[in-house]
């Protein structure tokens, strides 16, 4: 997604302008970005402010149901020319300008992105997720089977337990 920034190139350092956005995804095509920009002309380039705005796809990691879930996030990066002349450590973590002087910010959505997205997801917190025996989801009720201890190792421990706490 290219953003034309000639309104403020020949400017001033520090001039700046709001630019707001809807971005499809290219690595997902179902996804749309949505948010607002900030451009500042600055000494290397431009710095790019960027408050953004999504809806995730997850699949529950207790339950496994589909469900989506609003994102947002923010950065803050600096896009700079080609021939900056500070030493090349110094701008090697910058986006570049493009060759007809505009600014594509698609990759540090993307990256950004990426980074924001959690690892591990539950519809809900107290997703109560699938039964260990038949597979049914209780969060959709309760299924017809006892909660059981596993390992039959465990059941004389268990009747030891239950005797013990029996009240007298
Ligand atoms: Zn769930
Ligand atoms: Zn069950």
């Amino acid at each position: 997604m290219k953003i034309n920034v000639e309104s403020i190139a020949s400017g001033k350092i520090g001039e700046k302008f709001e630019h707001d956005f809807t971005y499809e995804m290219q690595s997902d095509m179902n996804r749309v970005v949505k948010g607002k920009l900030f451009v500042m002309k600055t000494n290397y380039g431009f710095n790019v402010r960027a408050n953004c705005f999504t809806n995730l796809k997850h699949t529950c990691s207790r339950c496994l149901e589909n469900f989506e879930s609003p994102l947002e996030f923010s950065f803050s990066e600096r896009f700079s020319k080609e021939n900056h002349s500070t030493s090349e450590s110094d701008m090697k973590d910058d986006f570049r300008i493009e060759v007809d002087g505009n600014i594509d910010v698609s990759r540090a959505i993307e990256q950004y992105l990426i980074i924001e997205t959690p690892f591990n997801t539950v519809c809900s917190n107290d997703c109560k997720g699938l039964c260990q025996q038949c597979g049914a989801n209780l969060n959709q009720g309760e299924c017809s089977c006892t909660p059981r201890l596993s390992n039959p190792a465990w059941e004389n421990l268990r009747d030891l337990w239950e005797n013990k706490t029996k009240p007298v």
